[in-house]
């Protein structure tokens, strides 16, 4: 076997292999969707935002999608809607339990809206929120929040059954998600709304966007309005909405990336299951467990490194691996509860979460990598763990 380059040999990728690179439509195609209607001055929430919105409903089968400037945006404005009844004035300090192993934003939305986070825990394997715990946290809360990490759908139909049973809303961050299915249906229609990212390193993109679908009819008027100041053309809003428009600047990217994305999934698909073949033997790593059902996106490819089994710790695999020029994330570490500013929300100790948060590392994907790439990502993680010994010994220095 080769020699690890943390230990002298040669670096697999000389050039570096990215962690994502965003698979951008060709600029002609954008251009052309753009011009005709560029030309009408209409630059913002018009005709191409309308086509986009009724061609991800048609996908999705869902009966409402609303463009906004982003999955933060979005999710605020949800939060907003669902705590509220889509009322008013006079705001509550909703009491929402979230997953802890999520991205920022997912919390953001909730204190944004002066609500207090609830965090709770995920499972180990699927690294989804885990509905038991959730069920001993709702007592007086008023709006559960999934995410589906890494593109992975979550336990939908046990969380949406925990909401039901509390009264409460459901609303699904799906960011990574465009495009994954459950239980035979896309993810789109679960929960009361969910709420997709078109940011650079996500599935669909537009640079900046988002998008909530919802079969909610007074919903999604609702937050149509939320998105324009709360303005229903009166000039006189009943709450306090944001300017969370999309550009049709964005949409011509966003119509022209959605075009690909077939595509882009079966790519991803498919050097998904080289990671997953290529690694199921190595000891001490393990791949992201998908639940019954289900398919991801694979908007990452997340595995954990057990120290002791695999014999180097998470952070000087990461190490060894950027020696051989290969970037990797540790999405999501630190967790939200260990987060500087939701320390006022410290839930204690959430053991699994933390114990994830400590062990995971996504590998580089992205439509455009070689099969090649991904072998070598593969034979990098054998050759760490074959010279494990010195390795550990090397970056203890
Ligand atoms: C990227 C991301 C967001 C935020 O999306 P933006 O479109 O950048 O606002 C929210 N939640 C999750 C899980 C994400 O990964």
């Amino acid at each position: 076997m080769r020699k690890p380059a943390i230990l002298g040999g040669m670096p697999l990728f000389p050039e570096g292999l990215p962690f994502a690179r965003p698979p951008l439509p060709s600029f002609d195609k954008v251009v052309e969707r753009l011009r005709p209607v560029y030309e009408t001055g209409m630059i913002t929430n018009s005709l191409l935002v309308r086509e986009l919105e009724e061609k991800v409903s048609s996908y999705f089968g869902v009966a409402q999608t609303v463009a906004v400037s982003c999955c933060t945006s979005g999710l605020l404005l949800c939060v907003q809607a669902l705590c509220d009844g889509f009322a008013a004035a006079v705001r509550s300090q909703p009491r929402v339990v979230l997953p802890s192993f999520t991205f920022s934003a997912t919390g953001h939305a909730v204190v944004w809206n002066g609500g207090f986070p609830v965090f709770a825990e995920c499972n180990p394997e699927t690294y989804q929120l885990d509905p038991e715990d959730v069920a001993t946290r709702l007592d007086g809360a008023g709006l559960l929040i999934g995410t589906h990490v890494a593109g992975a759908p979550c336990d939908t139909e046990a969380l949406e059954g925990l909401a039901k049973q509390a009264g409460i809303p459901f609303l699904l961050d799906a960011a990574h998600a465009f495009g994954a299915c459950a239980r035979g249906r896309r993810v789109a229609s679960f929960g009361n709304a969910e709420v997709f990212s078109m940011s650079p390193t996500k599935i669909v993109i537009s640079g900046e966007g988002g998008l909530i679908t919802t079969d909610d009819e007074n919903l999604a008027t609702h937050l149509r309005a939320a998105r324009d100041y709360g303005n229903t053309g009166d000039y006189n809003p009943a709450f306090a909405g944001l300017n969370a428009r999309m550009s049709e600047l964005h949409a011509a990217v966003a119509l022209a990336s959605f075009d690909e994305l077939k595509e882009h999934l079966d790519r991803r698909v498919f050097l998904a299951e080289s990671y997953r073949d290529g690694l199921a033997e190595l000891a001490g790593v393990r791949s992201q467990r998908l639940l019954d059902d289900t398919t991801s996106t694979y908007k990452d490819y997340s595995v954990t490194i057990n120290a002791e089994e695999f014999g180097v710790s998470r952070s000087f695999v990461a190490t060894a691996l950027r020696a051989e020029g290969i970037d990797t994330r540790c999405y999501f570490s630190p967790p939200l509860h260990q987060q500087k500013c939701y320390s006022p929300y410290n839930p204690g100790k959430l053991a699994v979460t933390e114990k994830l948060s400590a062990e995971v590392l996504s590998l580089p994907i992205w439509r455009d990598m070689k099969n090649e790439d991904a072998e070598k990502v593969i034979s990098a993680l054998w050759s760490i763990h074959q010279d494990r010994e010195e390795i550990e010994a090397a970056c203890a220095v």
